[in-house]
């Protein structure tokens, strides 16, 4: 992965930090942690193929595009769309590595103008389509609402959700949300098929905490490694864009979650880059 602050060549994978963690509503961290996916990205303990057999150490057109710098006076989700439509309108296919889940919406918002029909797996323990949580429309909580509210998606499938309650059970029969609820085993699976572009949104602790301890809301009874890397293996559909959020290295241990994030990372960019490149 080269690092660049230049203009990126067409068709490339950028990768983007977004460290920002304004609207969590449990703990601040996740701020913390796009250097320290990265450093576990590189670290010697493991090697940079992937498990199909792609050498992501020595692919072209794989950039590290650094973090995005949030200021003051400049509103903070404007500055993330308009990050994030700098780099996909050079055609380049882009993962960001969170932050919190709220940056998903201001990503999506960018990739809407671009894309036509978006569909969005998102994998997460919570289906994060509250109206409002402690009065923040923007809370981490609240970005599928506000992303299917503005139609910014065709489709939306969740997967690992474990924490619905009413609220957010009519937000989803609202808008047509397609939830798997994990009690409900993997059937689902059949019917991963997309029309269209595919855009990953991956929470994770849609993980059993037992996997990725290092999030803020440990939810017990999760998914699997395995099954996250299974899924996106056998997903049918072309994938154009991808987050990676809730990384939270002050409750991890031993780095435990920072690999498994930048395992994830590996296996998604090598999904986008056989499907594309
Ligand atoms: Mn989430
Ligand atoms: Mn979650």
């Amino acid at each position: 992965m080269k690092s660049t602050k230049k203009q990126i060549q067409k068709g490339s994978i950028g990768i983007l930090g977004i460290p920002f963690d304004q609207n969590s509503s449990f703990q601040k961290g996740p701020s913390l942690a796009p250097d320290r996916i990265r450093e576990s990205y590189f670290s010697t303990s493991s090697n940079l193929w992937s498990e199909k057999g792609l050498d992501l150490g020595s692919i072209k057109h794989l950039y590290d595009l650094g973090d995005i710098n949030f200021k003051e006076n400049i509103d903070d989700f404007n500055l993330i769309t308009d990050s994030v439509k700098n780099i996909i309108d050079q055609d380049c296919y882009l993962i960001c590595l969170g932050g919190d889940h709220s940056v998903t919406f201001p990503i999506i918002k960018a990739h809407a103008q671009k894309y036509r029909h978006l569909n969005i797996l998102h994998f997460d323990a919570h289906p994060d389509l509250y109206d409002s949580l402690d009065g923040n429309i923007h809370s981490h909580a609240c970005p599928f609402a506000r992303i299917m509210e503005k139609k910014l998606a065709a489709r939306l499938v969740q997967i690992g959700i474990r924490t619905m309650n009413g609220h957010q059970r009519e937000q989803a029969e609202k808008f047509g949300v397609e939830v798997n609820e994990i009690k409900n085993g993997d059937n689902f699976l059949n019917e991963l098929e997309f029309e269209g572009p595919v855009y990953i949104s991956l929470d994770l602790d849609c993980l059993d905490p037992a996997f990725a301890p290092g999030v803020s809301h440990h939810e017990p009874g999760g998914m699997t490694t395995r099954q996250v890397i299974d899924i996106i293996h056998h997903l049918k559909g072309k994938i154009i864009g991808a987050d990676i959020v809730e990384y939270n290295p002050d409750r991890d241990l031993h780095s435990m979650t920072s690999m498994v994030a930048a395992k994830l990372l590996k296996e998604i960019i090598a999904k986008i880059y056989e499907d594309t490149i």
